[in-house]
């Protein structure tokens, strides 16, 4: 056994968070997000579209600030917290992390590019922020 420390530390644990001047969530496009009915009810259904603008962006989303303007009240699907993947996904707490890093990249590619800018700042902010 050559490092007997290195063999007995844990993986490091990536920690979600969200980054200033992203707002890349926002644009609730529904045809990119084919599986809406599976995770919202019929109510929650009905807010959404009723959110999308014309060009797929959040009627509450300010594109010059990148920010919600309805922050402390916007919707339990724009809540990103475990208690709220786990009810719309079925993501247990322990893999709530992963999944929402994975959401935010995924969302983060399809609105600003695979090389933008702003997919680049989110990784490097996520690799900073182990847990
Ligand atoms: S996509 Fe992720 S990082 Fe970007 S605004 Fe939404 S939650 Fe924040
Ligand atoms: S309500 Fe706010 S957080 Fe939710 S999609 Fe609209 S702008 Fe984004």
């Amino acid at each position: 056994m050559k490092n007997s420390k290195l063999q007995t530390q844990h993986p490091k644990v990536r920690k979600w968070q969200c980054v200033a001047n992203c707002g890349a969530c926002c644009n609730l496009t529904p045809e990119d997000r084919p599986d809406l009915a599976e995770y919202l009810s019929s109510e929650e259904l009905e807010l959404y579209m009723s959110m999308v603008k014309e060009d797929g962006w959040c009627i509450n989303y300010d594109q010059d600030t990148r920010k919600c303007q309805i922050y402390d009240n916007r919707p339990r699907f724009c809540r990103v917290q475990p208690d709220n993947f786990e009810d719309m996904y079925g993501v247990e707490a322990k893999e709530f992390n992963e999944f929402a890093i994975a959401c935010c990249q995924q969302q983060i590619s399809g609105v600003y590019g695979k090389d933008s800018e702003e997919l680049e700042r989110y990784d490097h902010a996520i690799s900073d922020n182990p847990s």
